[in-house]
Formats: C-alpha cells, structure tokens, sequence
C-alpha cells in the first residue's frame, strides 16, 4: 500500500489558498444600474446630504407649533407644496398645505397630518397639539455630505446600488472580473441535449456538474469560458489547459483529481506549471487541487456532484471573492437547534445538507452521499460538524446558510 500524506485541516487549505489569491489588477468603470454582484475598487462619498432638505413624511399641514398650544387651534392655509417644488417661508400665523416628500418650508417645525385637520371655512382647524418635529424627515438623516457610504471591498447588491444611485453615481469603479475557464473531465460525461436518456451507453453519465459550476462562477462575478468535457487523456488535458492558460485568472476542472490512473489532471498540470494535490480532512470533497498554469491559477475540484459543489462555496467562491478585493469572504454562520440525531463521528471536519423546518431547528437530509446531488437542491444550509464529533438532537450547530453562499 502507498503511504497517503495526512489529511489537511480545511482552514489550513483555506489559508494557503487564499494567500495565493492576489487582488486582480485593475479595476474598471461600469453602469450603476448593471454593477450587481461587483466589488468596488473605490470608496464612494457623498458629494450631498440624504435627504436634501428637510421635508414632510406625511400628507398634512407645515406648521408653527408654538402657536399651536390647545386643540381646536384655526389658521388659514397661505401656501400649496407638493413634492418636487420649494415653497416659501411660512408667514407666522398660517399654515401650509403640504404633501410627502415635500421641503419643510423656512419657519415651520412640525407637520399637522391631514386626518388630524377639519376644514374650517377655507381655514383650517387644528384638532391635535403637535410636538415640534414630528413627521420631519430630516436632511442628512440618511447620507450626510462627506459621508463614505459604501466602503472599497463592498460587493453591490440591490440595496447598495440603489444608496449609490441616490447620492447621483449612475457608474462606479469596480475590481475586474476574475476570466475563468471552466472544464469537467470523464470520459463517462454525456452533455445533456446530444444523447437522448434512452440512448445512454452502461456507464454513461450526464454532466451535471458543468451546469452548477458555471452559474456558481457567474454569481461570484467571474466572466467564464466552458470548455465542455475533455476526455480523460493526457495530452487532450494537456492541450485544453494550456490553451486555456493565457487567457483566463483561473482555469478550474471536476473530476479526475483522486490518484487513480484514469486521474490526468496532475500529471497535465505539472507538466505544463505546478501543482500540489490535497487531500483536505473534509467531507464531502476530500481530494481538491490548487496549481498554476502559465500565470493563471489552477483549481481541480473532486469530480463527485456535492463534493464539487461544497468544495467550490467553501474554497473557491473565498477565492475568487478575494481576487476581487472583496472585503467579506465568507458567510456569517448561525447557531441553530438540530432537530435530528447524527451519530457517526467522522475524521473529516463534516458539512451535512440540512434545512431549517417551521420550529426554528434543522431537520437533516438522510442519504448525506457525495452524488447526491438532491440533497443540495433539498438543503438550504449546511451544518459544520467539527471531526470527531456526534450531534445531538437539541445541540446548538454551526449552519451557513446556502441563500449566503450562493449570493
Ligand atoms: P472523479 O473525481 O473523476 O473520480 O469522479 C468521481 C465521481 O464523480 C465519478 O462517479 C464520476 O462519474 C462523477 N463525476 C465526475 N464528473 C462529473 C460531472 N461533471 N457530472 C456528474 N458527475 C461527475
Ligand atoms: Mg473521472
């Protein structure tokens, strides 16, 4: 028997790798409007205050409160503001109709809202002592001028998008997209679409993992180049990785990276760059590759469906999130309850599919196999379960939600 080198801790793994991930170089300028999933390369600051100007959160009266001491108050109505227009100061003893969105006018201190008013005649009358302030929205009291709204290494979402937009950003400078060129390996891969299920030879197989890994390399924000199935050859790998080389950041493969003959990715990538095999203690996805090609990273991840899926949210999405100079790399797990029994300690650190269920606990997939690919559709986290240990039902876990890792 050969002896194996020891298992790896994944956070040892995940160190190395990512002290191998440098920020891309560059950065560019794209459309607000089409920058989600991005990481800005600039700190954005607010050239004005949010909102601009005092103005009303309600449909009502801008009043003076002082000279509205007692219930019953009635004053005539010298002015009409509606939103997008300025007004003008509020003669003492008037009011001014006013609706949301539109500026205080100079003078007035609170705002009568509209079901607290009677028409009186064409004055109106008071029926509610107001507190000086109330529904004022106050200038700045979202985006003060000066302010840094949102930090270099922030990845845009939806939410942001719209903050930068409201300080008038319609681009913003992002980090570039991390080139990946994408490719399965086994000669058992059929690309769904070119043999119909009925057709497929003993020992065939569907390639499912191509059609998760490009969509997952999609939301980190990776431009990708699928280069299909390449046969398990040694010198058709060979010319798939280097033509892939010059023009990619990172060229990533699934499958053929255990040690068995049929396994020519190491052999492929060491003749063309360097590459180092770990066994990482964690399960699914013990054997996962990290190289280089030429100047272009090298990832291999295990052929097996969720090990191929777990390694790429744990390992590869930090990675590529960091070639981006993404400030935040990994999710922010939670203690949950269990609500199942696990009684198979493991001496890999475990990564169970489970799914939270309507009591606020966790109820656990029950064929944890690493093809079955089921269960990641099933789950919508996984439980981190420190090697060695059993779980409970009751005991607090560890769980990373999938909707985070899958942002
Ligand atoms: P390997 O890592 O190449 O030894 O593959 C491990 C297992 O995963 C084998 O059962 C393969 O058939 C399966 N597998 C490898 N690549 C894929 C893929 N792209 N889609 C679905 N299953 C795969
Ligand atoms: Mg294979």
């Amino acid at each position: 028997m050969s002896s194996r080198p020891p298992l790896r801790p994944l956070d040892d793994a995940m160190a190395d790798l990512l002290a191998r991930a440098r920020p891309l170089a560059g950065a560019e300028e794209v459309a607000t409007y089409e920058a989600d999933a991005r990481v800005l390369a600039e700190d954005l600051v607010s050239p004005l205050q949010v909102p601009p100007q005092d103005n009303s959160s309600m449909d009502g009266y801008a009043v003076r409160s002082a000279e509205i001491a007692d219930e019953g108050v009635v004053l005539p109505v010298s002015q009409r503001i509606a939103a997008g227009q300025a007004g003008t100061p509020l003669q003492p003893g008037t009011v001014a109709r006013i609706f949301t969105g539109a500026p205080v006018p100079q003078g007035a201190d609170a705002i009568v809202m509209q079901e607290d008013v009677e028409a009186a005649g064409d004055d109106v009358r008071i029926l509610r002592v107001p507190d000086a302030g109330q529904w004022i929205r106050r200038s700045g009291e979202d985006v003060q001028r000066g302010a840094v709204i949102l930090q270099r290494g922030h990845r845009l979402g939806p939410a942001s998008c719209g903050l930068a937009a409201g300080i008038g950003r319609d681009r913003v400078r992002v980090a570039p997209r991390p080139k990946v060129a994408l490719f399965s390996t086994g000669d058992e891969l059929v690309m769904p679409g070119t043999v119909p299920p009925e057709q497929m030879q003993p020992g065939a197989i569907y390639n499912s993992n191509r059609f998760f890994l490009r969509q997952l390399l999609v939301r980190c924000g990776c431009e990708v180049s699928d280069l299909g199935i390449v046969p398990d050859q040694r010198e058709a790998t060979v010319a798939a990785l280097r033509s892939a080389a010059s023009a990619h950041d990172l060229i990533l493969t699934s499958g053929g990276v255990s040690v068995g003959e049929e396994d020519h990715i190491k052999p492929a990538v060491q003749q063309l760059g360097s590459l180092d095999l770990w066994q990482i203690a964690m399960k699914p996805g013990k054997p996962f590759a990290y190289g280089t090609v030429g100047d272009a990273h090298f990832i291999g991840l295990p052929g097996n469906p969720v090990s191929s899926f777990v390694t790429f949210l744990l390992l590869v999405r930090p990675f590529l999130l960091q070639l981006q100079g993404a400030s935040q790399l990994q999710p922010v797990a939670i203690r949950l309850p269990a609500h199942f029994d696990w009684k198979r300690p493991d001496k890999r650190r475990e990564f169970l599919r489970v799914r939270r269920d309507a009591g606020g606990g966790l109820e656990l997939f029950q064929n944890q196999s690493s093809g079955v690919l089921t269960s990641t559709v099933w789950a919508d986290g996984l439980v981190d379960v420190p090697a060695g240990q059993t779980i409970a039902r009751g005991d607090l876990v560890r769980f990373l939600p999938l909707a985070e890792l899958l942002a």
